[in-house]
């Protein structure tokens, strides 16, 4: 979500204001800083780096500085307060304003704070969206109404808030005129997407696959981050129908056990979970699932990470992305006492991903051999020959092929496994597979 804010920043004030990406800060007439609050670590980063911005005002008075995102949404004028020099602050839903930010800081030479919630107002704003190379995101919702005891994003972001559903379309279909091959749906709980249609309607996540995979060019969608109570039977149907949508999803848990599941309010118990995954097996039985993991909540005992691991064995996940809890400011979670030790905590976390990592490289030893369906990205950076690009399940995949075929999906048959990457060869009409 960040990146795709941070490109939209800069859509905004190179279509409004024709500011161009700068290769260095040393050269820039404006730094802006997006930031993340979703962890403590993320947040201590933004005024280590606003430290060393700070000399290049000293060198250049006219250098504007602005922070956005969360941080900046949860600080507002406190960031002024650590960081005076700073000239801009800016909330997610507010980043579309930056031209008459930039203009108060520079005509009226004072500070301009804005990290009001606007809704919807921002995606109204925003310019035709630009296409770097053949997938992209598109914003669809934004937002969390969910309000984990952990969390800080409905604070941050503001209540969930969908695009309507045309205007999902529309930018859809202008990417795709534009070379776009694969669209990542995107939103902080991107099934709970709720968009209004022409004639007044609702239309849900399923729906809104079924109308983008309909769009000549959409070869391949994926949505990310999806939230388990809103993993709809329609959500998963559209899995059994529609070819375009990757077999792979994202589904956050969190936490295996009842307990931490419940202390955590996320709405739903391990099997719930469990059950929807099964569901989807039925429809999908080599789907990858990757997942969002916490360790070391407050309340969690010894059992309750074993629960967390059983239910890894359960799911054999793909991927993880997985974190010590982290206590923010603001959250119910942050009144909890914390008595669980540190090496403890590091050793929970430490044992969760290596476990994730041996199923990881077990589905990836078992594509050797097969024929995958490659999104062909870039030139490889270890080899000019050579091609990389992306499976449905998310592996890079390194091969030999002309240029020409960036941009496009290619099959490609699979020769090794490597802990980073897969290599193949791109299978043509007149060669064998085998
Ligand atoms: N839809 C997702 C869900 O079901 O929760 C929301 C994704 S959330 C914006 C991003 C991830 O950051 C969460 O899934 C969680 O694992 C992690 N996260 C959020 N707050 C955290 C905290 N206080 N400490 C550690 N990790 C946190």
């Amino acid at each position: 979500m960040n990146e795709y804010d941070s490109s939209k920043m800069a859509d905004v004030l190179g279509k409004e204001r024709g500011f161009e990406r700068a290769e260095s800060a040393e050269e820039a007439d404006v730094i802006l800083l997006n930031t993340c609050s979703i962890r403590e670590k993320a947040q201590e980063k933004v005024f280590s780096q606003l430290g060393r911005w700070k000399k290049l005002k000293a060198k250049n008075p006219d250098l504007v500085l602005g922070v956005g995102g969360c941080v900046a949404s949860q600080e507002g004028a406190a960031i002024r307060d650590r960081a005076p020099y700073v000239d801009m602050v800016f909330g997610p839903q507010t980043l579309h304003r930056l031209p008459e930010l930039y203009d108060s800081v520079t005509k009226e030479r004072k500070p301009a704070i804005d990290i009001s919630f606007p809704e919807i107002e921002k995606f109204d704003r925003l310019p035709e969206p630009r296409a770097e190379g053949p997938t992209a995101f598109v914003s669809i919702m934004e937002g969390c109404s969910k309000y984990c005891t952990f969390c800080v994003v409905p604070y941050t972001r503001g209540e969930e808030v969908s695009r309507p559903f045309a205007d999902v379309l529309t930018e859809c279909a202008q990417l795709a005129a534009k070379g776009v091959r694969e669209i990542n749906l995107l939103g902080q709980n991107v099934n709970a997407y709720r968009g209004e249609t022409d004639d007044g309607d609702e239309a849900d996540l399923a729906l809104l696959i079924h109308y983008v995979a309909a769009i000549d060019g959409i070869d391949r969608i994926r949505f990310t981050t999806s939230h388990p109570v809103e993993f709809s039977d329609s959500l998963i149907q559209a899995f059994a129908e529609v070819p375009e949508l990757a077999d792979f999803v994202h589904l956050p848990v969190q936490a295996g056990s009842d307990a931490v599941l419940a202390a955590m309010k996320r709405g739903h118990n391990r099997q719930y979970y469990l059950d929807r995954i099964a569901k989807l097996r039925e429809v999908r039985p080599n789907i990858g699932i990757s997942s969002d993991f916490i360790v070391a909540y407050p309340t969690e005992t010894d059992a309750d990470f074993e629960a967390t691991m059983d239910l890894i064995e359960q799911v054999r996940f793909d991927q993880s992305f997985s974190f010590i809890f982290s206590p923010r400011p603001g959250t119910p979670a942050d009144m909890l006492a914390d008595r669980i030790p540190a090496d403890v905590k590091s050793e929970r976390l430490s044992r969760l991903q290596s476990r994730i990592r041996e199923f990881q490289a077990e589905y990836s030893e078992a594509m050797v051999g097969t024929v995958q369906r490659v999104l062909v990205e870039k030139v490889s950076r270890q080899n000019a020959n050579q091609l990389t690009g992306r499976t449905e399940n998310l592996r890079w995949v390194h091969f030999d092929a002309p240029v020409r075929l960036l941009g496009e999906f290619v099959d490609v048959y699979i020769t090794e496994a490597t802990t980073n990457a897969l290599r193949g060869r791109v299978v043509t009409d007149d060669s064998a597979v085998a």
